[in-house]
């Protein structure tokens, strides 16, 4: 099976080589051509255990890998390094359930697919004969760049840089990167916000054309790398394998999954799972106060240009989600000129209208709302004192998202849980009414003796942890600081 760029058909690319680039030659991004290429006789995975389930489910999208090879890079991956061998736990909470995927080396989900890209990419270097030192360029607005730091550190022919908003993440995120150990990785502040972090990068790649990085191919560890939506699947699949389990349903009845979105990657990989034979009756989007996604699966209108919000769901603050562009090439049935033609209306305009066919289609499938900061602490209060559960304020947006839908739906509803409340613990304190600490090491004890919940140990040790990287630069000068370093690995 290859790959082919979202905007172009005919650039294709194998699975190692997607992952090794990340993003198509011509912007687009890699994408499987049709679903019924793969084979994946699903309903005989359900009793699997989850890391054997990730290995079957990952070699069938990935097919250029063998089930042994999958097999030997998924335990690499996950054995000892979540909180338990299940890796995603379903917990039952009220009349629904809620999917923790917060339980790996740094709390939030992105562990989950960030544990096994290193693990991938190595091994797309071995089968294309790759000789180039990989340089994994990341700009962070806090979760990502420590799951990335945690998957790639100390891994052989691979390096990595994170940059992150000097001011723009909190105290507990800014700990978790700067103590970051591991002879090939490197943490940089920047004064600037998110978006110049990420401009800089981009940026970075395009001149890397002319920068003279002999034996360096620079790439990308976000969820535009193929590699890292694979492994998403793999929850969806064991959430329902949860339930058929404890016989809340047969085999081939239908779930619904509500979702915390920002990129759409997360959500996408719960669409890939439905097209791969999950009995998936709504994928519901669920989007803080920029919901630039809600309005668009109302109306049909992608519309960026609008007020940007800063919110106590940081991870969501985004307005632009790359991953809606693989969902557009599916709705579009494969059309990229139709994808390709969208995505320079973005660029150029801010904004593009789908057709209404294509509207319908995806409206059929999906499901969308939103929810305010007010909305999300009361929610975080309420499922507090109904059912003893702590939600991260971005669970409590999908929470919040889901209250109206659950009040007619038949089928289960499963929300996804996409962070540690530790995580976030200013938050989730002023939520439940307390005061927090001025210091946010403080209100981790201070949530801990709240909630009689313990610390998640990657976080109880960070207080005292040795800074190891201290490196503060201008925004404007990070293009040369990342081909510097980069050069240094020649
Ligand atoms: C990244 C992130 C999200 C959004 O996931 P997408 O795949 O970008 O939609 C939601 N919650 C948390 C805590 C995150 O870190």
């Amino acid at each position: 099976m290859l790959y082919q760029s979202t905007r172009n058909k005919n650039l294709t690319a194998t699975g190692p080589e997607a992952i090794l680039r990340g993003i198509a030659p011509d912007g687009g991004l890699y994408m499987i051509p049709d679903f019924s290429q793969i084979s994946l006789d699903w309903t005989s995975l359900l009793d699997l255990d989850t890391i054997p389930m990730a290995a079957k489910i990952l070699q069938a999208i990935l097919p250029d890998f063998s089930p042994e090879e999958m097999e030997e890079l998924s335990k690499k991956a996950y054995c000892g390094k979540f909180e338990s061998e299940d890796l995603t736990p379903l917990a039952k909470v009220g009349n629904r359930y809620v999917l923790e995927l917060f339980r790996g080396p740094t709390s939030a989900f992105k562990d989950v697919a960030l544990s096994m890209l290193p693990q991938l990419m190595t091994a797309s270097k071995e089968k294309t004969g790759m000789k180039e030192e990989i340089v994994i360029l990341t700009a962070t607005s806090g979760d990502t760049g420590k799951a990335a730091l945690e998957g790639f550190h100390d891994v052989e022919g691979i390096r990595i840089i994170v940059f992150f908003p000097n001011n723009g993440v909190s105290a507990v995120q800014k700990a978790q990167m700067v103590t970051q150990s591991g002879k090939n990785v490197l943490v940089a502040a920047i004064n600037g916000n998110f978006d110049d972090a990420q401009t800089g990068v981009k940026k970075t790649f395009a001149a890397a054309a002319d920068a003279d990085l002999k034996g360096i191919e620079l790439s990308s560890a976000n969820s535009i790398n193929i590699g890292r939506l694979a492994p998403q699947v793999v929850y969806y699949f064991k959430a329902y394998a949860d339930l058929v389990r404890e016989k809340t349903i047969a085999v081939g009845d239908e779930v619904s999954f509500v979702v915390p979105t920002g990129n759409f990657g997360d959500i996408l990989a719960g669409y890939f799972a439905k097209k791969l034979g999950l009995p998936v009756k709504k994928l519901i989007c669920a989007s803080n106060e920029n919901k630039v996604l809600t309005d668009f699966l109302e109306k049909g209108l992608y519309d960026r240009k609008r007020p940007f919000y800063k919110t106590t769901s940081p991870s969501m603050d985004i307005l632009v989600s790359s991953n809606l562009e693989r969902l557009l090439f599916m709705a579009a049935d494969g059309d990229s000129d139709l994808v390709g033609g969208l995505m320079k209306q973005l660029n150029e305009q801010g904004s593009y209208q789908i057709p209404a066919a294509m509207l319908q289609k995806i409206q059929s499938e999906f499901g969308a709302g939103f929810c305010d900061d007010v909305k999300t602490a009361a929610y975080i209060a309420k499922v507090w004192k109904d059912y003893g559960y702590l939600m991260d304020t971005h669970t409590a947006v999908g929470w919040a998202v889901s209250e109206e839908y659950v009040k007619d739906a038949t089928e289960p509803v499963i929300v996804l849980s996409t962070a540690s409340p530790f995580k976030f613990p200013h938050a989730v304190l002023s939520a439940l009414g307390e005061t927090p600490a001025a210091d946010e090491f403080d209100c981790l004890e201070q949530l801990a003796a709240v909630s009689n919940l313990p610390i998640p140990k990657n976080l109880a040790g960070l207080k005292g942890a040795k800074v190891l990287h201290e490196t503060v630069i201008e925004k404007d000068d990070l293009v040369e600081f990342a081909l510097t370093q980069a050069k240094k690995f020649q």
